[in-house]
């Protein structure tokens, strides 16, 4: 098939740790090298940021990344992006059976994405399918006032999920707030996000540590809701223990960073900055590195629609401490291959880690556990495959409704 992603802000090309990088690059990424691999041509369509990008870049694992003229070429914030979104999509209209052959089906990545796809699809009658990656309504929930989204962002959403031909959910917990925003059950369809098991390894380099002192590992965009300081909060329950955190921006860059600053001053207030070390953003490559080096790793984030860390962590072998929200529910088994503890309590935290760092019986249980369901259940293959599944069905109702030629 002949496959167009959309990934407005998010491009598979970009860095992930920065403040709009992170989970949703490396989906796009991962998931478009696995559907090339499986046969498919893939392009992915991402705004162009900046004068100097070529217009088509190919991916490393097959594909191509275009760029798409689409307000200033310069980075903006994604909650700025909104009213370029029609020139996005027009401008993919006027591409797609023009200078380009008309895809068989365009996935989008973001509402955002969405809404440009609807506008191309409009125009040329290829069938939409949709990852949100975040709802504003959690967003909402979450931060109130903080929420710096777009204020029609939440009744955009409602209606795109009754415009796309297919919904894609990441989680369960994502079904049901799809059904309570109103989007019919029957077009909802779960592909959770992968991994990458030759990559994330238990097998490896790994990074340095102090001998004798336990490490807890926390990664990700250094924002408010993943909880970081809920993480060195708990660190009073766990003696001897330090805490690394990776993400951010890059090491050299970390002193002017607001969040950063914040986190060291809160760890300061509270007497254990000694033992919390901000190491910044870590390439990609490096990551399996850093969790190999863990004896746990810890996702504390106040809601998380997917969460691609512990996943990761779980594909090393490292046992997970995660706070029961969104997909974390259901990558991370209690008791199993990890601890699901309340979000936003940093007691019941520290009580999980610490216990789990006194039970070294428990910590290889898991790991190995952790491995085995990262392999079996979450891999990029796998998404790639069953998303085949789901383009076909979604091609083959358009081919018989004689939507497109
Ligand atoms: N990541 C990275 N370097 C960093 C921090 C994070 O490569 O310094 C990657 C991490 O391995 C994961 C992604 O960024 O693949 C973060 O995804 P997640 O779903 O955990 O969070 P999001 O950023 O989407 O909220």
């Amino acid at each position: 098939m002949r496959i167009a992603m959309i990934s407005e802000h998010a491009s598979p090309l970009a860095v992930p740790g920065g403040e709009d990088a992170g989970g949703q690059n490396t989906h796009v990424a991962q998931l478009s090298t696995a559907l090339a691999r499986d046969g498919h041509e893939v392009r992915v369509y991402t705004r162009r940021d900046s004068p100097d990008l070529p217009a088509a870049v190919p991916l490393p694992g097959g594909g191509y990344v275009v760029h798409v003229p689409a307000g200033p070429a310069e980075p903006l914030p994604k909650d700025a992006l909104l009213p370029h979104m029609g020139d996005f999509g027009r401008w993919l209209g006027e591409r797609w059976g023009g200078a380009e052959p008309l895809p068989d089906v365009v996935h989008a990545h973001f509402w955002m994405s969405g809404l440009a796809a609807v506008t191309a699809a409009r125009r040329t009658g290829v069938p939409v399918v949709q990852t949100y990656h975040a709802l504003g309504t959690v967003k909402r929930r979450h931060q109130g006032t903080m929420d710096t989204s777009p204020p029609r962002r939440i009744g955009y959403e409602r209606t795109l999920g009754r415009a796309v031909d297919r919904v894609v959910a990441q989680c369960a917990d994502e079904v049901r707030e799809l059904v309570r925003m109103g989007v019919p059950r029957n077009r909802i369809v779960v592909v959770p996000s992968g991994v990458d098991d030759e990559v994330f390894a238990p097998t490896g380099p790994v990074a340095p540590r102090e001998p004798g002192r336990p490490r807890i590992l926390t990664v990700g965009r250094l924002v408010e809701r993943k909880g970081f300081q809920d993480v060195i909060a708990a660190l009073r329950l766990i003696p001897d223990a330090e805490c690394v955190v990776v993400g951010g921006p890059p090491g050299a860059r970390l002193d002017d960073d607001p969040h950063a600053r914040r986190l060291r001053a809160f760890a300061v207030a509270l007497g254990v900055a000694d033992r919390v070390r901000l190491v910044g953003a870590v390439p990609p490559d490096q990551m399996p590195h850093w969790y190999r080096s863990a004896d746990v790793l810890v996702a504390a984030p106040w809601y998380e629609p997917f969460g691609l860390t512990p996943l990761e962590a779980m594909a090393c072998g490292v046992p997970v401490v995660a706070t029961a929200v969104g997909g974390l529910t259901d990558t991370v088994v209690h008791g199993l291959t990890g601890d699901l503890v309340p979000p936003r309590d940093p007691r019941a935290l520290g009580a999980a880690i610490h216990a789990l760092l006194e039970d070294r019986v428990r910590r290889f249980a898991y790991a190995s556990a952790a491995v085995d369901r990262a392999r079996q259940s979450y891999t990029w293959r796998r998404a790639a495959a069953q998303l085949g599944t789901v383009y076909s069905a979604v091609v083959g109702v358009r081919r018989t409704s004689g939507a497109v030629a």
